[in-house]
């Protein structure tokens, strides 16, 4: 592998981004970034940032183009994204953003990866999701009556807060407005690729593979 991969993962809320970067995260040895993960730790330590993005975690809208691209540019830097790599899950979610962090070409990213996952089987998802708010572990339950279960921590995963009925409904109207443009967006800079997000996770993240190896992403292995 040339350069550690630059990587984009797109999908709508409960396509399985978060779960398949962090299998991705273990299996190319590069960080994972989720916006959602790092406001909801931020709003939990009360840090400055966590102060400006709560209001709108809580309301289920965007945080502002402008105060998202500056937070991941201060975490890129930190971390040192330019030479390790990155897999940016749930970030840019508008094209403004894109333009901004990855320029209007697009180049500061080696590819997209759309997980395409139907809105009826994301909300039934969504409606089964438990997360732990310590760590951001999260499960499928089977019964979505069960409100807690474990998480191998021995933290309680439960419904996030932003996960009402409501809530989904609002995040996923925005999905399709903001972020669904990005798709063509990264088409016409030849960046795309779209991967059937339904299935076995193994099965997804399997074509997922598929898709980085067609694009020489991955060692021949
Ligand atoms: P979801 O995809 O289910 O909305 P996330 O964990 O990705 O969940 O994000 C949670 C919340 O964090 C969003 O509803 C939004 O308020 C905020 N957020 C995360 N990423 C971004 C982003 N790139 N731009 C604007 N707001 C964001």
């Amino acid at each position: 592998m040339p350069n550690p991969p630059r990587i984009v993962v797109l999908g709508r809320q409960g396509a399985g981004k978060g779960t398949q970067c962090a299998r991705l995260a273990a299996y190319l040895g590069v960080p994972h970034l989720s916006t959602g993960d790092l406001f909801r730790t931020a709003v939990r330590d009360g840090t400055p940032v966590g102060v400006q993005v709560a209001g709108y975690l809580e309301r289920g809208e965007l945080v502002p183009d402008e105060l998202v691209v500056g937070i991941v540019q201060e975490h890129a830097a930190a971390e040192g994204l330019d030479d390790r790599g990155y897999l940016l899950d749930g970030f840019p979610r508008t094209i403004a953003q894109a333009e901004l962090f990855l320029g209007s070409d697009g180049k500061g990213v080696d590819v997209a990866v759309e997980l395409d996952v139907p809105v009826d089987v994301v909300v039934e998802r969504i409606a089964r999701r438990r997360v732990c708010p310590v760590d951001g572990w999260t499960t499928i339950v089977d019964d979505p009556s069960v409100a807690a279960v474990p998480c191998p921590d021995g933290h309680d995963a439960v419904q996030r807060e932003d996960d009402t009925p409501e809530a989904v409904r609002r995040r996923l109207a925005l999905y399709e407005r903001e972020t669904g443009p990005l798709g063509p967006w990264f088409a016409q800079r030849g960046l795309l690729e779209r991967v059937d997000g339904v299935g076995d996770p193994d099965e997804v993240f399997d074509r997922i593979l598929g898709a980085l190896r067609a694009r020489g992403l991955l060692s021949a292995a």
